[in-house]
């Protein structure tokens, strides 16, 4: 037993399972993608909005977004709104007197089914976001009518390598293009009028497990572009292309090839020699710019957060030890040349996955009387850093979130100190915090007149333990951390102790201080990103499938709204014709969602994603969903043994659960709940899992994983599980524990 918590790690290992129950399957998909909804547009109206768009998007340069701060109020210009991503909006026409009276303006469903973390770009009227595998949509934003969408055709079963959904944070605009990365490693420019194709590049290389969920950001007239994959064993880079012509101006390993080959450039040579034993470059590595970049113009520095190596477990990757550059860093760039200027690392030999490809905000802090330029980011490794952002001077770090894998960060060095507690070579070892980190994605905003970074923050322990029999596959997660003991405890009690201890928060973080102003206790983890504005407010979407604005001095929740699906995108605001507008894009997925197996909150209820628009005075109203329960069906009797039962257990646990969830809970709701598999998906259930008949829908085969007898194992325990879950939702189980059976019994159908 664990001493602290009093739960042993394998009773918690399950909450992560997504990230553990590694490979192959790649999330497919539902199959209930619809065409989106067609919205009549007379052609004269479209070819004069085509016209506006084109004289509006024009100019849109470096120039503008650095002046945006102060003179396009009104518009969101960039992924950050300006280069230094800070998410402040100077709009105060809402503000804490007047946001109890927000109201929906209009709403569009996006009929997709799989998470959505856009950030939508606003300009002067016209909104454009990304959404499931990569497509492209832009809406009039003052009425929601559709203008144009595009769809990048990406081939379904992509989604094999898309660890954490086939999610897209945003598009990037600049001189009337809008460009988008797409999930099967595109970089591709689209006329900002129409929607046309201007150019489509390639970035990642032939056949290699790398995927785009980051959005572009452009400057200096280069669009810059990272990829994800160090999960499945990829070596990370970020690239720069010409955003007229799409052709390749430099691209920046971040972590060293083989070492017996020439270096591409110095860095490469000195982050060689940080990693020592091991064959990382057969496993490619890791260090993927999946996320992060900020920029500062006058120091003409390009920054940008790399992430964990690959494998995870650094006894693997590097077993003669070494801070493995640069793994876990934020990097200060030459934004002309690709080169490295300075690099700081914040968990030197990561064996945690502990990114930092979070969200960095660039400002100018007070800091013992002295202005200083610094960088912020906290990490998922849990402290809250700040740093000189002209030299990479570590300036203070503490945590924002409870954490045992280090005690503190060494103010001399800028070092983590261990804790030799969270060393799992030996032994298996609670950590917080989890693989999802301390923070995610999700993005923080900083308010200039409060002083105060707000942190969409999570509360996730995680059980680490080390695989011995690890062996690299491309096909599968590569993270040199056991897997075997992630079920979930059938123990109600045991659960329910355990999904006790997952949380989230919004933290209010005074970052010259280090330490929390104010915080709004969540009923949930993995909500959405954060949002700031001149009114004194911060507005935030939630998993339990609200959206509120809490006062950014206080944390009073001045607002909310039921939008009846979860979200984990972050809020823009701007204005059109003298009013202020909040948007936000609602789908509940990502890796959380679709892996953690723990339960969507009963506001949760639609698998649909949807973009909403608030105002003053706003008045369209949501149809409320229907609910309504049904019955597992009974599955196929199975005379499997225990012993036969326990390889499925485990080989689902290995194989399947890091998309159909953990103790086939399919939380998420967005990828089938094996549990309802129909007596038609039991007959042919070689025919789908080895041989590929759901290809169309993103469910791979695993033919090449998974033998006849293995296929039939982890059937055996689906079988199993169903029949668990059958039991328990009978009698007064539906009322009682409804959150121990996750969507079973709870909710299986919603009619709109
Ligand atoms: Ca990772």
């Amino acid at each position: 037993m664990n001493k602290v918590f009093g739960i042993k790690p394998a009773a918690t290992s399950w909450l992560a399972i997504g990230l553990l129950s590694l490979t192959a399957i790649g999330c497919g998909d539902s199959g209930k993608e619809t065409a989106a909804p067609e919205t009549a547009s007379a052609e004269t109206s479209a070819d004069s909005r085509a016209d506006h768009i084109r004289k509006t998007t024009a100019t849109i340069n470096g120039t503008r977004i650095q002046a945006a701060a102060s003179s396009e109020p009104g518009n969101w210009l960039a992924h950050g709104r300006t280069y230094d991503e800070q998410r402040y909006s100077p709009l105060k026409q809402i503000n804490t007197e007047t946001a109890s009276d927000l109201g929906l303006a209009w709403y569009w469903d996006t009929g997709t089914t799989r998470g959505l973390e856009s950030t939508p770009i606003v300009v002067d009227g016209v909104m454009y976001n990304s959404g499931s595998w990569s497509m492209v949509w832009a809406h009039d934003a003052v009425t929601g009518e559709l203008l144009w969408e595009y769809d990048p055709q990406v081939p379904r079963e992509w989604g094999v390598y898309a660890c954490c959904d086939v999610v897209n944070r945003g598009v990037a605009l600049w001189q009337g293009k809008v460009y988008v990365g797409t999930i099967d490693g595109r970089l591709v420019a689209l006329d900002a009028a129409t929607g046309d194709v201007v150019w489509d590049v390639k970035t990642t290389p032939e056949g290699k497990p790398y995927t785009i969920t980051g959005a572009p950001r452009v400057v200096k007239g280069k669009v810059i572009i990272g990829n994800g994959g160090a999960e499945y064993g990829v070596r990370g880079y970020i690239t720069a292309y010409d955003a007229d012509t799409g052709d390749e101006e430099w691209r920046f390993y971040t972590v060293p090839g083989d070492p017996t080959k020439p270096f591409e450039n110095p860095a490469m040579e000195h982050a060689a020699s940080t990693w020592r034993g091991g064959e990382w470059w057969k496993v490619g590595g890791g260090g993927t710019v999946w996320d992060s970049m900020a920029f500062d113009p006058e120091l003409d520095l390009l920054y940008v957060g790399t992430g964990n190596g690959s494998p995870w477990n650094r006894y693997i990757r590097s077993p003669g030890g070494g801070d493995n550059l640069y793994v876990s860093s934020i990097l200060a760039i030459d934004p002309d040349n690709g080169a490295l200027v300075w690099h700081y690392q914040t968990t030197p030999g990561d064996s945690w996955d502990y990114t930092a490809t979070q969200h960095m905000i660039l400002a100018e802090l007070t800091i013992d009387g002295e202005p200083r330029d610094v960088l912020m980011q906290a990490p998922k490794n849990g402290f809250f850093y700040v740093i000189d952002r002209k030299t990479g001077e570590f300036i203070s770090a503490e945590n924002y979130v409870p954490v045992t894998w280090a005690t503190h960060i060494d103010k001399e060095t800028g070092r983590p100190v261990e804790n030799p507690e969270a060393q799992y070579a030996n032994e298996t070892k609670l950590v917080f915090p989890a693989p999802y980190g301390g923070h995610n994605w999700h993005p923080m905003a900083y308010n200039q007149d409060t002083g105060l970074v707000y942190i969409p923050a999570l509360d996730i322990p995680f059980a680490y333990g080390q695989d011995n029999a690890f062996k690299y596959n491309e096909r599968t997660w590569n993270t040199g951390v056991d897997v075997t003991q992630t079920s979930p405890p059938k123990d109600p009690d045991t659960l329910a102790a355990a999904l006790g201890m997952v949380k989230g928060h919004l933290s209010a973080w005074d970052p010259v201080n280090q330490k929390e102003v104010w915080r709004v206790q969540h009923e949930m983890s993995w909500n959405g990103g954060v949002l700031t504005t001149a009114g004194n407010l911060v507005f935030q979407g939630r998993a339990d499938g609200h959206f509120a604005a809490y006062a950014a001095d206080t944390g009073e929740m001045v607002w909310e709204a039921p939008v009846h699906v979860g979200i984990i995108a972050a809020p823009v605001s701007f204005e059109v014709d003298g009013t202020q507008y909040v948007s936000v894009v609602a789908g509940w997925g990502g890796a959380y969602a679709l892996a953690s197996g723990v339960p969507r909150h009963k506001s949760n209820v639609l698998t649909e994603g949807r973009i909403l628009t608030f105002k003053v005075g706003g008045d369209v109203e949501l149809p409320e969903p229907q609910v309504t329960y049904l019955d597992i069906p009974t599955p196929p009797a199975s005379d499997a043994s225990e012993a036969v039962i326990a390889q499925g257990d485990t080989l689902y646990h290995t194989q399947c659960s890091v998309c159909h969830g953990p103790g086939v809970i399919a939380s998420g709701g967005s990828l089938p709940d094996l549990r309802y598999s129909s007596a038609a998906v039991h007959d042919s259930w070689n025919a789908i899992v080895r041989d590929g008949a759901y290809t169309g829908k993103g469910m791979a085969g695993f033919a090449e994983v998974l033998t006849v007898e293995e296929s039939n194992a982890i059937q055996a325990y689906v079988i199993s599980a169903t029949n668990l879950a059958i039991e328990m939702c009978k009698g007064d189980y539906r009322e009682n524990y409804p959150e121990t059976v996750g969507n079973a019994c709870v909710r299986a159908s919603v009619e709109p």
